[in-house]
């Protein structure tokens, strides 16, 4: 982890431009452990792929760039010895999935024998063994992807990097193809350096998320971290599900602060990014977190709130409100014994607490 003597690749003031203006990775410091499944999560054009073409070679890079504490700044992406699985497989298609397996074994130059017991192993870790004499056309897609995983692993590289390696893939194939290949590295102990813009995958595979937007990292941190204590609105916004409610801090106490929301009244929330006294906030609060009918007293924020949309969805019922002056604030009711049914155009009385309440950036 950061500050260990355990950091196997470090990103050092590291940036990139293509056009020789505009930065696309902006002063990049990151730490990945040996043996980490980091996940590189944001939107489209944040600087991901980027971020990891630098580390695998293909592009170049201004900064400090260290493998196992070696500089790779000079080496080519052959000589780095790093595994790659693409979206699009880019598996040889006139080779047979054992040849597929068999080749980055040939430019090492391994013997036969090697050769066959290492793709042997790759077959079995991705349950292949069946289809090797098959061409990659006489494969599904997500026997395609397996394929192109045992190939990034097959020479025993010591990191593997994988560029939204499932998007091709659909939903069910995914969420079972995301289990297997964290199962994999559960059993390996590679290092996994991963990219995604689909939030509850990244959540799913890693051991920590670095959550990207115009090419600076907005938060690293393990996934319930980044869940529980999104340290700004774009992640808040980013990682699950986000209510906001848009006001100004009146009054700030060490961690916490009562923000003014107009036409509304005051909410006690924590202080998490707030500029101070007078600013504007953004509080963030997660559809769960709220409670419908609090007992009188049990709650520091307590508002009457109008349902406009009730929407069953079996295990919880998704009711958006008006409240606040806000007419999309949704809350999750689960559906267990003993919720109360709520039915559009009611008047309720909801609920929270305040360290379920972050104030963030105004952004
Ligand atoms: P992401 O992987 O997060 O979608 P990228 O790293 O692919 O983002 O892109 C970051 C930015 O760099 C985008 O604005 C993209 O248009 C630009 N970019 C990416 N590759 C190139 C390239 N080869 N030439 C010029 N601009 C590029």
């Amino acid at each position: 982890m950061p500050g260990t003597d355990n950091a196997f690749v470090e990103f050092s003031g590291v940036q990139k431009t293509y056009d020789g203006e505009t930065l696309v990775v902006k002063d990049l410091n990151l730490e990945i452990a040996r043996g980490e499944f980091l996940t590189m999560l944001g939107p489209s054009g944040s600087g991901k792929t980027t971020t990891l073409m630098m580390l695998a070679g293909f592009e170049g890079a201004q900064g400090s760039i260290l493998l196992a504490g070696r500089s790779i700044g000079n080496m080519p992406p052959h000589k780095r010895d790093i595994g790659m699985v693409f979206q699009n497989y880019a598996l040889f298609p006139h080779m047979t999935v054992e040849e597929n397996l068999g080749f980055p074994l040939k430019v090492r130059k391994l013997g036969k024998l090697e050769r066959e017991a290492k793709i042997n192993r790759a077959l079995d870790m991705v349950r292949l063994g069946a289809y090797r004499g098959r061409r990659p056309g006489q494969l599904s897609g997500g026997q395609q992807q397996r394929v192109a995983v045992a190939r990034a692993l097959v020479f025993d590289p010591k990191l593997v990097l994988m560029d939204e390696p499932l998007g091709a893939l659909d939903k069910q194939l995914r969420e079972h193809m995301q289990l297997e290949i964290k199962h994999i590295h559960e059993d390996l102990g590679v290092t996994v350096v991963y990219v995604t813009h689909d939030q509850g995958e990244a959540l799913t595979m890693s051991d920590r998320i670095a959550v990207f937007n115009y090419g600076v990292i907005q938060q690293l941190a393990a996934p319930a971290e980044l869940y529980e204590r999104p340290q700004n609105a774009f992640v808040a916004q980013f990682i699950g599900e986000n209510n906001r409610l848009h006001g100004k801090v009146v009054a700030l106490h060490d961690a916490t602060c009562q923000v003014e929301i107009p036409g509304a009244g005051k909410v006690q929330a924590l202080a998490v990014n707030v500029g101070g006294v007078g600013r504007s906030t953004v509080l963030s609060l997660r559809p769960e977190r709220v409670k419908l009918n609090p007992a009188p007293g049990s709650l520091p924020n307590v508002f009457s709130a109008q349902v406009s949309e009730v929407i069953y969805l079996g295990d919880h019922v998704r009711t958006r409100v008006s409240v606040c002056g806000h007419d999309d604030f949704v809350i999750k009711l689960p559906n267990s014994e003993g919720t109360v049914q709520v039915e559009p155009d009611a008047v309720i009385t909801i609920g929270w607490k305040t360290e379920d309440c972050r104030a963030l950036d105004a952004s």
